[in-house]
């Protein structure tokens, strides 16, 4: 049981299960995703984490059913509910789309119509998926209320108001209220707060913890801020070149990480612990999806790398109620310095 009182054995609402997506670019196929396998049961808040690049937005344009033309899933299954997301149909993909999974983007600007009002696109939503509420005073009063909800001021008389009319917190706010109007099971949050000021940011963080706790929506929060992750998440999902590297618990994680990727990532977060002393960060770059390596994609970078690293993929183990993806912690990788769960406890005990 979790301290909120979820069960935390609750069938999964999301199962990622091997998940590649590629590109066709200039005659080449980019393998973007390899092997993404990822859970989230009902009101979890699960954070992914990684450096611009590694495959977030593709990885929620892949579940939504939204990947450019170039983009393909090559591999895997998404089970939401116990269905395949990849074997349904365009019809079936579209209703779930706004009604049972709903996204927010980072940039409100690209995605509300700067020619029609807030009340009008609110209401084009409504009308869109849910034919039963779209008689017009319902939907007028359903639309208010949930404005309200995201702390918008005085929303009866701004329905009327342009997206260039409202700040830009306000419209971050307005594409959760819209995103919501229909009461996903499923949010997925990408990078939503990265571009607003701390006080906007922490009400926006708030508002997706009361959602999680009235509503028991699960989130996939989308970010590259640990600090924000700490903050709110359950789980954590650490992400490296289009490949999930390790999911622990969000404690666990920053007590404990196991791959050499996220210690790192730790190591590089500033904290009250070092002021002072230099900030390290992690040498190299990550591959582009041209030159991945045929191993472990983190191979170029990592202080623990040996052949056996280059040559193989490393497998998703399991370690104490972790996953990591490092041939460190897999006793057939052959690996010759392979770690003991219990020594690797070269994390952070204080979190950012
Ligand atoms: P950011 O945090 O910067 O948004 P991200 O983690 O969301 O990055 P993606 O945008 O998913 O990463 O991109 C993953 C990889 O796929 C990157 O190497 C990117 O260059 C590549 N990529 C994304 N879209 C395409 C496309 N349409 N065609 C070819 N490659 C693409
Ligand atoms: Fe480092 Fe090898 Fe683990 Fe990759 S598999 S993170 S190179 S030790």
């Amino acid at each position: 049981m979790t301290d909120d009182g979820r069960i935390k054995n609750d069938p999964y609402l999301l199962e990622v299960d091997g998940l590649d997506v590629t590109y066709h670019s200039q005659g080449r196929a980019l393998a973007a995703l390899q092997d993404v396998t990822i859970t989230a049961r009902p009101g979890e808040i699960i954070g992914i984490v990684g450096e611009s690049g590694c495959g977030k937005s593709t990885l929620s344009a892949a579940l939504l059913g939204l990947l450019p033309p170039n983009g393909e899933v090559t591999g895997g299954r998404a089970l939401y509910q116990g269905r395949d997301l990849f074997t349904l149909g365009p019809e079936e993909r579209r209703r779930l789309r706004g009604t049972e999974i709903s996204m927010v983007f980072q940039d409100p600007l690209t995605s509300l119509n700067p020619t029609l009002t807030i009340g009008s696109q609110m209401l084009d939503v409504l009308r869109a998926h849910s034919p039963a509420r779209a008689d017009r005073a319902e939907a007028r009063r359903r639309i208010v209320e949930m404005l309200e909800r995201v702390g918008i001021p005085d929303p009866a008389a701004r329905l009327r108001s342009y997206p260039h009319e409202f700040s830009g917190g306000q419209r971050q706010r307005i594409m959760i209220a819209m995103a919501l109007l229909l009461e996903p099971a499923l949010l997925i949050a990408d990078e939503v707060t990265s571009a607003l000021d701390v006080t906007l940011e922490a009400q926006i963080l708030q508002l997706l913890c009361d959602l999680r706790d009235e509503r028991g929506t699960t989130i996939l929060f989308i970010t590259h801020d640990l600090g924000v992750v700490a903050q709110i998440c359950d789980r954590v999902v650490v992400m490296y070149a289009g490949r999930t590297v390790e999911e622990a618990e969000v404690t666990e994680l920053f007590d404990r990480p196991l791959h050499p990727y996220t210690e790192a990532l730790l190591a590089s977060v500033p904290s009250r612990r070092r002021r002072g002393s230099e900030l390290p960060t992690i040498p190299g770059r990550v591959p582009s999806l041209a030159e991945l390596p045929e191993g472990c994609a983190f191979a170029n970078r990592c202080a623990h790398a040996e052949p056996c690293c280059g040559e193989q993929r490393p497998r998703y183990v399991e370690v104490t109620g972790q996953r990591v993806r490092c041939h460190l912690y897999d006793p057939e990788s052959g690996h010759a310095n392979l770690r003991q769960p219990s020594a690797a406890t070269t994390g952070r005990k204080e979190q950012p």
